[in-house]
């Protein structure tokens, strides 16, 4: 996962380990392979610099805990920065409303026709039975491409593929559905400009009123990933971010930091084109599992 970022640290931390002595030379070379591997990462060379030093300082500078080895608590320094470095604890999706409406957005190609799959089928799992209305009115296929996906898992789906007018759809489906307890609302990716895709999403935001608007973000651009999210925030109160491809992608890091420093949470990421590749995000747990 995350290309090689998590089998460079994976090393590290073995080297770490390996290690005789624990001491200054020891500390500096530790973060610079640390950096080397978050740069690879396409990680914010600033957040680098600045974790690293963090990191260096805390290990050269702080008495390790009672009953700790020197070691142990390196381990514990780096753990904890990384940890920061994706934001705090981690933010879970909570139905506490029905109808749950939730607006899904997303530039085309970021994911979001799958990832709506994955989180239909996440919500399934939990009792809750999602129903998906689509908006997206620009790509002929959009429909069809939902409803191939919500026949196969039995999730009900509203859309008219001859309707040209997204609020209307917005406005039909949410009478539709009324009396179920979750809406998904998909929403068109492509415009001719990226303001007048923002602003189709505002009028949208305004007619659905959300209880949580969704930005699915692809993990391969990297740090543009934080632009984009900033670009959506214009249109609605972001609620959560999911990020996908980061199965395959040398760039995940990058895309996570940079979202990350915009403050609106990862919730879910993506991690494959299988309808189960989909994972709640959890800082704490991701980076214990990327250092290995
Ligand atoms: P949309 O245009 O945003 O609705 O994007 P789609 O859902 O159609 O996805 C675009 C492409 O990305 C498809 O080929 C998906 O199979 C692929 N895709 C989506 N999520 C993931 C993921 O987490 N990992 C990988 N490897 N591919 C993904």
């Amino acid at each position: 996962m995350l290309g090689n970022l998590g089998e460079n640290l994976t090393n590290t931390m073995k080297k770490l380990v390996g290690m005789s002595v624990i001491d200054k030379k020891t500390i500096k070379e530790v973060v610079k392979d640390i950096q080397r591997a978050l740069i690879q990462s396409d990680v914010n060379i600033k957040l680098v610099l600045d974790l690293s030093k963090k990191i260096e300082s805390r290990a050269l500078e702080e008495e390790p805990p009672k009953g700790i080895t020197p070691r142990e608590h390196v381990i514990t320094i780096i753990y904890e920065e990384m940890v920061n470095l994706l934001g705090s604890e981690a933010a879970t999706l909570e139905i506490n409303e029905r109808p749950y409406k939730i607006l899904f957005l997303g530039l085309q190609g970021s994911g979001k026709t799958t990832t709506i799959g994955k989180l239909c089928r996440y919500l399934q799992k939990k009792g809750f039975n999602p129903a998906v209305v689509c908006t997206d009115t620009w790509r002929p296929a959009a429909y069809e491409q939902l409803r191939q996906l919500t026949e196969e898992m039995d999730v009900p789906l509203y859309g008219d593929p001859n309707n040209k007018d997204a609020l209307d759809l917005a406005k039909k489906g949410l009478q539709e559905f009324k009396n179920r307890k979750v809406i998904i609302f998909d929403t068109a990716g492509r415009h001719k400009e990226e303001a007048d895709l923002i602003a189709e999403m505002d009028e949208l935001d305004n007619i659905i009123n959300p209880n949580e608007a969704i930005l699915v973000i692809d993990g391969t651009i990297g740090q543009q990933a934080g632009e984009q999210a900033k670009a959506f925030s214009q249109a609605t109160d972001i609620g959560s971010i999911i990020i996908t491809k980061l199965d395959g992608s040398a760039k995940g890091g990058g895309a996570m930091s940079a979202v990350a420093e915009t403050g609106a949470p990862i919730k879910f990421i993506g991690t494959g084109e299988r309808v189960d590749d989909f994972e709640i995000f959890d800082p704490e747990r991701f980076i214990s599992r990327l250092l290995g």
